[in-house]
């Protein structure tokens, strides 16, 4: 059977371009005689495939000298410790935005650490919003200020870069690479490949170099950026093939031409689907229109008895993975990069053609 349109959240969508070119070069990459897999992680062979794809993710970014970029692992969920270990320095407290249950996730871990003061929170809006940035309550002696541009289970995503005198640091799981960033705004970037990178298993970070070296001294070694930047992230094995993976991604991205062209791609979808969304009695979003992430699209049926045919009849049609986070329920259409325009296409026909049937 054929390749079908995927839209899971995470694990996500690859690129088919890049599967196929991984398929091609799995056992035998490049004619040396091994997998990539079956590569020692020192070996020239794969210090080329690291160092050309961290070069092609810097490129994407436009990421500056001033910032070490990471390939570790543990997940975005080991981000929401290592960065209250490795920021806090001497302060006793920080700052956190809460959007979403990513972000309470953060806001939780950090609380091991330190006094965490929630800014602004869209909670008694059932996180439809975002908290206007007028009202947030920042503190004075903060180490630095959280957030997550992109909730990927309520499909919120912050159409602004918070300005702020303390390190800004990012949760950009779930948006990373879907547009331009200015990352000189950031204090520190961090992204779980799994979304739009890349296979699960590696975890990017992008640190301004002047915050590394404060560690707490109880951190673990595998716990201080420090160490990782001093090792070129090869401080033990690192996820080799989902480096090499990502590699790929980020080639294909340029072929795309860059994360302008993805970018206009990737609002044309999101446009799409909302639109159709918005006509509709039959399904809906909850989400301020100024907010709505163009990564991830939460919807609901209007009879919500329809919700297993709904995925049935989806399944049915080869459009899979459209089940709401199961903290929410609902329908969620995740249509990363590597999802095509003509995926949305098809859903978005299929989604009339349910609506005709069961409305
Ligand atoms: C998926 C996700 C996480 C968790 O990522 P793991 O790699 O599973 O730890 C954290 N934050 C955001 C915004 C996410 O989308």
């Amino acid at each position: 059977m054929a390749r079908a349109f995927n839209f899971c959240a995470g694990p996500a969508a690859l690129p088919e371009e890049v599967l196929f070119q991984a398929q091609e070069e799995i056992a035998n990459w490049k004619g040396v005689g091994c997998s990539v897999m079956e590569m020692s992680h020192r070996s020239k062979e794969f210090v080329s495939i690291a160092e050309e794809a961290t070069q092609d993710f810097r490129d994407l970014l436009a990421i500056s000298d001033d910032y070490e970029v990471l390939f570790l692992q543990g997940g975005a969920s080991s981000q929401f410790s290592m960065v209250p270990l490795n920021l806090l320095g001497d302060k006793t407290s920080a700052d956190y935005v809460n959007t979403g249950q990513w972000s309470k996730k953060a806001i939780a871990e950090a609380k091991r650490y330190c006094d965490v003061n929630v800014v602004a929170s869209s909670e008694e809006q059932n996180f439809s919003t975002v908290p206007d940035f007028g009202q947030w309550n920042l503190s004075k002696d903060a180490a630095y200020l959280h957030y997550t541009p992109n909730e990927t289970i309520g499909g919120v995503e912050f159409d602004y870069i918070p300005e702020v005198d303390v390190p800004l640091v990012a949760d950009y799981s779930s948006s990373i690479l879907s547009e331009p960033l200015d990352v000189n705004k950031f204090g520190l970037i961090y992204a779980g490949a799994q979304k739009n990178i890349g296979p699960a298993g590696l975890t990017i970070v992008v640190v301004r170099k002047d915050l590394l070296g404060k560690a707490k001294s109880f951190a673990p070694a595998m716990f201080d950026y420090q160490v990782h930047a001093k090792a070129g992230s090869m401080n033990n094995t690192p996820p080799t093939y989902a480096w090499y993976l990502s590699g790929l991604v980020f080639k294909w991205l340029k072929r795309q031409g860059g994360l302008k062209a993805v970018a206009e791609i990737n609002q044309r979808k999101a446009e799409k689907l909302y639109g159709y969304i918005d006509a509709s009695d039959f399904y809906s979003n909850p989400v301020e229109p100024r907010y709505r992430s163009r990564m991830n699209v939460p919807f609901v049926l209007a009879n919500s008895d329809l919700d297993a045919k709904f995925l049935q009849k989806a399944d049915e049609a080869r459009l899979l993975n459209l089940a709401g986070h199961r903290s929410v329920g609902g329908m969620r259409a995740s249509i990363y990069n590597a999802v095509p325009e003509r995926a949305v296409d098809a859903l978005i026909e299929f989604m009339k053609s349910f609506e005709k049937e069961y409305a």
